[in-house]
């Protein structure tokens, strides 16, 4: 038996605030904080590892999968969609190995959010919660991460199937 092929994926995405509702980063809510702006519910963080994943599979990228010019993903819950993204990826095989995130926000405090956020990806991602870190940073009060005008997402994906 061969050894298994790993393959891994980047993902970014970026949001601005503005919306309506909650802030929804990773699945979570987060309370007293201002929303994002998007056609779904722009949860930025499931967005970037959903793009990390199929970019990991070479299944493109959430645009092609989810357009957000249809009407089927206005106001998606994007977690959601990150286990449509899965199931897809599961298909010829993959399963993840593990995700990293970093958040950048200069607000808000995401420190008490790390570990809720790194379990509702791990639970979209069927992966044990110590496969998914999340990370959280400001950007020192540069650009537009640093004017506090959103939030942006950088994240990993390791994918892997038997050879
Ligand atoms: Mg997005």
């Amino acid at each position: 038996m061969s050894a298994p092929e790993r393959r891994s994926g980047i993902g970014y995405d970026s949001h601005r605030f503005g919306g309506e509702g909650p802030l929804m980063l990773a699945g979570v809510e987060i309370p007293g904080a201002p929303a994002l702006e998007g056609h779904s519910d722009a949860d930025v963080v499931a967005h970037a590892v959903t793009d990390a994943l199929l970019g990991a599979a070479g299944l493109g990228d959430i645009g092609e999968h989810f357009p957000d010019d249809d009407p089927r993903f206005r106001d998606a819950d994007s977690i959601g969609l990150l286990g449509e993204a899965r199931r897809a990826v599961g298909e010829p095989g993959w399963r993840v190995v593990n995700v990293d995130v970093s958040v950048l926000a200069e607000r808000p405090r995401l420190g008490p959010h790390k570990r809720p956020m790194a379990e509702r990806l791990a639970s979209a991602l069927g992966v044990d919660a110590g496969a998914v870190n999340v990370k959280a940073k400001t950007n020192e009060g540069m650009g537009f991460v640093g004017r506090g005008e959103g939030i942006a997402v950088l994240a990993v994906a390791q994918i892997e199937r038997p050879g």
